[in-house]
């Protein structure tokens, strides 16, 4: 695991970031708060292209927690089935939009523990939910930030929380609001799990990891 690093390289790594991606977003489509919660619930261990394409006619049909009871578990799963674990995912889908209709008057909660307590509904899910839609700078912890973190030395961690911790500490909090998107798109395009493109990396020589490739 990399060290820390200090304040004033990890304000010169985000400064690069936001050079070359002011407004950094999502990938996941949706069109409000609850579609939101849906797609990211989906998207664990699935891509956002594979949710995408499942949810592109789900969300026509139902955008809200009472249209999406409305259609049922059985329509759900048609719609989602192209997916990983579809039947779990799909029946975790119902179970909480009965508990958003029931205890929720129809709406998304905007605090974690209550998004937590959904279905389906993890600490990342939960932190990705609170920073897309309502600007909070939660810090959505992913496999590929968990990598870019330990890598580099901008949020170094045993595990998710730890990141998490190492970001909300250590990162100017002017860059806390973007750090999420940020770290996932140069997980996901640059700093890839096996052959990382460190040729091509904008902050190369403000990492600290030890086998860089050429
Ligand atoms: S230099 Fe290589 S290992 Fe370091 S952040 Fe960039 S891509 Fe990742």
């Amino acid at each position: 695991m990399a060290k820390q690093m200090n304040y004033q390289t990890l304000r010169e790594v985000f400064t690069r970031f936001q050079a070359s991606e002011p407004e950094p977003k999502g990938e996941l489509n949706h069109t409000n708060a609850y579609t939101l919660v849906v797609a990211v619930a989906l998207s664990a261990q699935s891509t956002d292209i594979g949710v995408n394409k499942a949810t592109e006619k789900l969300f026509q049909v139902a955008d809200t927690p009472q249209k999406m009871l409305d259609l049922g578990e059985e329509a759900v799963i048609e719609h989602i089935k192209t997916i990983g674990l579809f039947r779990q995912k799909a029946k975790n889908v119902i179970k909480t939009a009965r508990i958003l209709v029931d205890d929720y008057d129809g709406q998304v909660p905007n605090s974690r523990a209550a998004l937590e307590s959904l279905p389906g509904v993890g600490r990342k899910t939960a932190n990705v939910v609170l920073n897309m839609w309502w600007g909070h700078p939660a810090q959505a912890v992913d496999t590929h930030i968990l990598r870019v973190g330990n890598r580099s030395g901008i949020c170094p961690g045993k595990d998710v929380v730890a990141v998490e911790r190492a970001i909300e500490d250590n990162i100017p909090v002017d860059f806390q609001n973007h750090a999420h998107h940020w770290l996932i798109l140069h997980g996901r395009y640059i700093c890839v799990a096996r052959k990382p493109k460190c040729k091509a990396c904008h902050i190369n020589d403000l990492c600290q990891f030890e086998e860089k490739t050429e």
